[in-house]
């Protein structure tokens, strides 16, 4: 889980950069990072922490340049707490700053690969050993004056080397013109968006609001298995590299994305909310019944609403947020676990006492936090406590970009599918469990998705030895 911003202008482009990466903070708060061409030369500024944290309003001065990328971080592979991994990443020869969004599932085999031909991975992401192949891809074709069918070419063999999901852009020279470059891997795992402000400049990003805050307007998705080249003045180029057969993550519209996002051509607010109605006719069906409706905040909330509209049942807030706790301690008991907790998220007692409670989350991946959830909101009496969930029951780990924890700590990988909800009930102490069907989210979503997480399907292929190099990155974290 990443978000990048590219931009390219007639003006210096950090401010503006910094502006639209601030709107997608929430997809990365462990690093953030920008880099800016100016002539020929590369400034970068990046470090550990929040934007603010890592890029201070003082480094705009080294900052110039009509040309850049930004960067927020949150690792899926690679160590948590080093200034190198963050991105963006550059190289000298030939001159190219690049960032992504996904996950390369075969980086140890294409660290091989490079140190074979003398080029050496200083870090421990997964964006360099993918930039180190671009520029071997290009330097293979010419050593320098790269041309736009030498791109293309190489991001062809990038498309054949580099295994995973991503969403690419790169700032460098095609065709002796300083040039924008987005691409995006022939299943679009990953999201991307791209748009222009009507005055000449082009932004591509990870999501659609970072154009919003920008004022710039959406022109459409990064097309997967093509390559886009962004020129200040000029229309955008769109090139065929391979053929596309896409599967857009669903997850990041259930849950990662901003709703105010638009992501495959839908508000992601609006696929939350049809979510929830589809989810009311389950739970409908089960011929149970309920007096209020709860999200959990802030992702459920439009599905908890629709939900309630179609039960025709109340629905009110019942959580508090606190939004600046930051990170908290690793509580050593239980009641202090429950406290760091209520700190998070207050309930408010009248919208549970005596009542019959819905309880809306988008999903459940460990089960620690609702089991909490559950159990705090129990010593407020209500009558009954249903959780209703507005995905299917998360039984796979992603390989793609989504930072999940290995099967055997998903909770609902521990029974059979036919009696997840029951036994997820009796783990989570509730009344009943709802998950919403793989039916109704293809209904609402569409087949070709990512929902590799919910059944297993996945659309790159992962080896036993990948998938064990990406679970023993992720428990050397701890996660
Ligand atoms: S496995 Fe799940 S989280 Fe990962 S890309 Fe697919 S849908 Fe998204």
């Amino acid at each position: 889980m990443c978000g990048f911003v590219g931009m390219i202008a007639h003006e210096p482009v950090a401010g503006q950069l910094l502006l639209a990466l601030q709107a997608i903070q929430h997809r990365g708060q462990d690093a953030a990072g920008v880099a800016t061409r100016e002539g020929g030369r590369f400034n970068m500024v990046k470090d550990l922490g929040l934007i603010a944290q890592a890029v201070p309003t003082g480094a705009l001065r080294h900052l110039g340049g009509r040309s850049g990328i930004a960067h927020v971080r949150y690792p899926t592979a690679g160590e948590i707490s080093t200034r190198e991994d963050a991105q963006p990443f550059m190289t000298r020869f030939p001159g190219i700053i690049l960032a992504h969004n996904g996950n390369v599932t075969n980086v140890p085999e294409l660290i091989e690969d490079l140190r074979s031909e003398g080029h050496h991975v200083l870090s421990r992401c997964d964006a360099e050993p993918l930039l180190l192949v671009l520029a071997q891809e290009l330097i293979r074709r010419r050593p320098s004056r790269h041309t736009t069918k030498d791109l293309v070419e190489a991001v062809a063999a990038v498309f054949r080397r580099v295994r995973g999901a991503y969403s690419v852009v790169a700032i460098l020279e095609i065709d002796g013109q300083e040039t924008l470059v987005a691409f995006r891997d022939p299943h679009g795992v990953r999201p991307g968006v791209y748009g222009h402000d009507g005055q000449g400049a082009w932004m591509a990003a990870s999501e659609s609001v970072a154009l919003d805050v920008a004022g710039f307007t959406r022109m459409g998705d990064l097309p997967p298995g093509e390559v886009l080249l962004l020129r200040r003045g000029e229309e955008p180029v769109r090139l065929a590299v391979q053929r596309p057969t896409p599967r857009p993550c669903v997850f990041e519209r259930i849950y990662f994305a901003r709703p105010d996002s638009v992501m495959e051509d839908g508000r992601v607010n609006r696929t939350r909310w049809r979510l929830g109605r589809q989810l009311a006719v389950e739970w409908a069906r089960k011929g149970l019944s309920a007096d209020i409706i709860v999200p959990i905040p802030d992702t459920s909330r439009p599905a908890a609403w629709a939900m309630a509209e179609a039960l025709k049942i109340k629905h009110r807030e019942g959580f508090i947020k606190n939004r600046y706790t930051g990170r908290t301690f690793i509580m050593p008991d239980q009641k202090a676990r429950q406290a760091t907790l209520r700190l998070k998220l207050n309930p408010i007692r009248e919208f549970f006492e005596g009542q019959r409670v819905i309880l809306v989350d988008d999903s459940i991946v460990r089960g620690t936090t609702m089991r909490r959830i559950v159990s705090m909101v129990r010593e407020l009496n209500p009558l009954a406590l249903h959780v209703a969930i507005i995905s299917p029951a998360v039984r796979h780990p992603c390989f793609y970009g989504i930072d999940m924890p290995s099967q055997e700590e998903l909770a609902a990988a521990a029974y059979p599918l036919e009696k997840v909800e029951e036994a997820m009930a009796r783990r989570l102490g509730a009344d009943s469990v709802t998950y919403l069907s793989d039916e109704s989210l293809r209904a609402v979503a569409g087949e070709g998705i990512c929902a590799a997480c919910f059944d297993g399907d996945y659309v790159v292929p992962v080896s036993e030895a990948e998938r064990e190099a990406i679970r023993w990155e992720r428990r050397g974290r701890g996660r």
